[in-house]
């Protein structure tokens, strides 16, 4: 048993690691329990002396029913001290109540690039008529923005305050009726956000990288974010990115609402894309409508000290208790969280086996309508590739 540990972003990881692990809401405990034991055996298929030791943390609605508590003291000082966590979906109210968990842990361990890969998978049914062109990496800042969840309800006394001190010190009217929410961006960081995708994209081979932002509209910030993440680029990375030498990595930017139909029309185009926070979340759901199923794609919360991996989908509550959900999405986080750990060989184990649960259509409910086969359980998905890792 041992602690992962970080040295200046690198992972120093024991054989037998402590990992974190929070079952969320919904459909959440059934993937995860699927998940944990699709990466146990790949991880013992992969070598003879590694294993993980896995240690839940109560959070959501399980910690509200066994501590009256959605996020416990204990379950924080826990994910502070382990600092990896593999975490299935948790749910937030919309409008009013608690403020979103997934948001408080990003900022806890500031965990500031969000990663999420999108890679076409042969057999999906895709609204597009060349899926297969669709594989891009999204590099979402995740601790700036309009996520940091500054904001005041439009009849508080705190909202009242802010309207009366705009006006009085800058003769901007808001009207009384208005809630206030602040959209810091911050130069730092962009900046981080910008080096981890243009490492990203020197060492997996990229040749695109594109800076999403609405800065025609929000200049100070969105605008600001652009001009960062150029500079930051031209400065640090000058060797390998440039605006127009294509033996070069070739960086370029793109206002958000262009962007969307971009990567619908011209998917080819997109490898490495930065996005500010609230934009790069958009981005990655339309990003996983082009290749067929949200349910499929993984995302890694990844800072200097610690990681948090996840399904990109939520909580699917209609889904919940009925042993439908796909757990793909939450393995894909897992697979990350792999492959941050250094652990390339089992990571691999996984993606093979997906492959050929894929090839002999033997997948859950929301792909095997592509096929037109008879769909599987999320536990029987789950022992299915097991299995398959089993008999690799
Ligand atoms: P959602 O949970 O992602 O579900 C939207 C739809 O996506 C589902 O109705 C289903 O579509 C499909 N889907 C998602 N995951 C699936 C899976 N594993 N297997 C099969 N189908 C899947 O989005 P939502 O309904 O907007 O959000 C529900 C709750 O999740 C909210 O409380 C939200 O705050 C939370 N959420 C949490 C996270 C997170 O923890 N990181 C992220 C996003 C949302 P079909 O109806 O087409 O079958």
């Amino acid at each position: 048993m041992g602690k992962i540990t970080f040295e200046n972003g690198k992972w120093k990881v024991p054989d037998s690691p402590t990992i974190l692990y929070t079952d969320g809401d919904g459909i959440g405990p059934e993937i995860m329990d699927a998940t944990r034991k699709v990466v146990d055996a790949a991880v013992k298929k992969a070598y003879k002396n590694k294993k993980i030791e896995w240690r839940e943390v109560l959070v959501g609605d399980k910690a509200l029913k066994e501590k009256n508590d959605r996020f416990p003291q204990e379950s924080q000082d826990a994910i502070n001290e382990y600092r990896v966590l593999l975490k299935a979906p948790l749910g937030t109210p919309i409008g009013t109540g608690f403020k979103s968990i997934n948001v408080r842990i990003r900022l806890m361990l500031d965990l500031y690039s969000n990663i999420r890969p999108v890679n076409y998978m042969k057999g999906l049914e895709s609204p597009l008529k060349h899926p297969e062109n669709v594989n891009l990496t999204i590099f979402r800042e995740n601790t700036d923005d309009l996520y940091m969840g500054i904001e005041w309800k439009y009849d508080s006394p705190e909202a009242a305050e802010i309207r009366k001190f705009l006006m009085d010190k800058f003769q901007v009217h808001i009207s009384d009726d208005s809630g206030i929410g602040i959209k810091p961006m911050s130069r730092a960081k962009t900046q981080r956000i910008t080096r981890a995708a243009a490492k990203f994209a020197i060492e997996n081979n990229k040749k695109k990288i594109t800076i999403m932002h609405k800065g025609n509209v929000m200049k100070y910030t969105e605008g600001a974010f652009r001009e960062w993440a150029y500079e930051t680029l031209e400065n640090e990375f000058g060797g390998y990115v440039s605006k127009d030498d294509p033996s070069k990595i070739l960086v370029n930017d793109m206002i958000a609402d262009n962007m969307f139909q971009q990567i619908i029309t011209r998917p080819e185009n997109y490898e490495v894309i930065i996005a500010p926070n609230i934009d790069g979340d958009y981005i990655s759901d339309a990003a996983g409508a082009l290749i067929g199923n949200i349910g499929t794609l993984g995302g890694a919360n990844v800072g200097d000290n610690g990681g948090m991996f996840e399904a990109v989908h939520g909580t699917a509550p209609k889904y919940t208790g009925m042993n439908v959900a796909d757990p793909l999405g939450l393995i894909r986080g897992a697979q990350l969280m792999l492959k941050y750990m250094n652990w390339h060989e089992a990571h691999d184990v996984v993606e093979r086996a997906i492959g050929t649960a894929i090839e002999t259509k033997r997948v859950t409910q929301d792909l095997a309508k592509f096929f037109n086969v008879k769909p599987m359980g999320t536990k029987e998905f789950g022992e299915s590739l097991v299995t398959i890792i089993e008999n690799m």
